[in-house]
């Protein structure tokens, strides 16, 4: 069966270590979305490594990994990426394939994303000015450039053509005629050279590896509620992180998509901008950020941390149809007295259980707090289910009734060990 791994809350929840923990299971590890925004950080034997836009399943030998059109690809960004894996001793070879329909991020995507946060003022996203925006913009306006394009090279082709009508638009919108579309164009002849040996229709070899019977993990980016979408509009990412991108992201149909599982932290944690209902400004949410080291992956900002959102998660399991949760960072609430999980919002005079559509709704909303005890003895490290200390048990399952969806993997821990599997991931297959 193929799994899909999510972020459940606002991104950062660990997916990383779940997908990498996973992948020997699989053949395939496919991402479907978002661009070189996203960080994963993952240790193996006590080696950290952070990957941006490559699947972290490359850093298991054999396994194939796939970025699928749903993605923007920034080939300088990849090329970096692949360098630092070369310098850690990562042998990539012929195991990463890239879209030729995924989308590529230009230089002067960039410079638009810094320009249209400068724009927003107060209500600036909080993007990570790299571009991905504007690169999906230029994708739903129709005149994006597809990883595939740049195999033109006649010098007054399509690919010429669209580079020179694009930088004229940058540079009328930037208001400079700075930028040379003839010295765009030869950066990506020249990113060509290097990315072509791994362009492929990746939908096709993806429905061919399914039909040979091999199976395939299929990684998401940020969280359900940065999806483009169904997340807190227009505080969130420019793709469809739900599960559904999974399915157009990468061409292949939703039935293949298998089992979805929804990756959550204990607590909540968010990075940039809009509503984050159960945000903890004092002692609490300081000491949530020092102990689960919540700064961002890709920009090192510190993230804004909360209690358990179980709204938010139950919300998650709805969009995504999800089996089960991998509930991540138990071990960073080791030691606190009590433990508090928002049940429902207050909004004004009303009590919701859902997740608002509305942003302004949801920005007066009021967590509704259910206290549970917490845990003196440390979970961090342990494996077995039966052998973390009661209150953790009764926590994790309470977070299993509030979003009616079993928890089959507790992680204690960063590294790959300290993890505890139930049905259905207790064998190893
Ligand atoms: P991702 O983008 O969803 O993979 O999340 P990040 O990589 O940005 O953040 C997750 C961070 O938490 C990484 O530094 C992980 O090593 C770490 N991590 C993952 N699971 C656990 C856990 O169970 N306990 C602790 N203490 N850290 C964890």
């Amino acid at each position: 069966m193929n799994l899909c791994v999510l972020g459940a809350q606002w991104g950062d929840e660990g997916k990383g270590k779940i997908v990498d923990l996973l992948t020997p299971r699989f053949s395939i590890v496919a991402r479907y979305q978002g661009g070189h925004n996203a960080g994963h950080t993952v240790y193996v034997s006590g080696k950290k490594f952070v990957l941006h836009l490559i699947p972290s399943g490359i850093l298991h030998p054999g396994i194939v990994c796939v970025i699928g059109n749903g993605v923007v690809v920034d080939p300088v960004a990849l090329f970096a990426e692949l360098d630092d894996l070369a310098s850690l001793g990562v042998e990539v070879g012929n195991r990463l394939l890239v879209s030729d329909k995924a989308h590529v991020i230009l230089p002067y995507h960039r410079e638009l994303d810094v320009l249209a946060e400068a724009r927003r003022g107060e209500q600036k996203i909080g993007t990570t000015s790299r571009g991905i925006g504007p690169a999906y913009e230029d994708k739903i306006g129709r005149r994006g450039i597809r990883v595939g394009d740049l195999a033109d090279q006649s010098a007054d082709g399509p690919l010429a053509g669209a580079v020179r009508d694009n930088v004229d638009a940058r540079n009328r919108l930037v208001g400079n005629g700075d930028l040379k579309w003839p010295d765009v164009l030869a950066d990506l002849r020249r990113a060509w050279t290097r990315l072509r040996p791994l362009v492929t229709d990746t939908s096709l070899y993806l429905h061919r590896a399914v039909q040979a019977g091999k199976r395939v993990m299929f990684e998401g980016a940020q969280g359900t509620l940065l999806d483009i979408d169904h997340g807190t509009y227009p505080f969130v990412t420019s793709s469809n992180s739900t599960a559904g991108g999974a399915a157009t992201g990468l061409g292949i149909g939703p039935r293949e998509v298998g089992t979805v599982l929804g990756v959550a932290k204990a607590y909540t944690t968010r990075v940039g901008g809009g509503p984050l209902p159960t945000e903890l400004f004092g002692e609490m949410g300081e000491r949530l950020r020092e102990t689960g080291q919540e700064y961002g992956a890709s920009t090192g900002r510190p993230r804004r941390c909360g209690w358990y959102d179980a709204v938010a998660v139950r919300y998650a399991a709805r969009v995504n149809g999800l089996h089960a949760l991998a509930i991540t960072k138990l071990d960073v609430l080791d030691g606190l007295g009590r433990l508090e999980i928002c049940t429902a919002y207050r909004c004004g005079a009303e009590t919701l259980t859902e997740m608002p559509s509305d942003l302004a709704q949801l920005s007066a909303c009021e967590p509704i707090y259910e206290t549970m005890p917490g845990w003196a003895q440390p979970t961090r490290g342990i494996t077995d289910f039966a052998n973390l200390p009661e209150a953790a048990r009764r926590y994790i399952e309470r977070l299993e009734e509030t979003s009616g969806v079993p928890a089959a993997i507790i992680s204690t821990g960063s590294d790959r060990e300290h993890t505890i599997l139930r049905s259905p991931f207790t064998t190893g297959n």
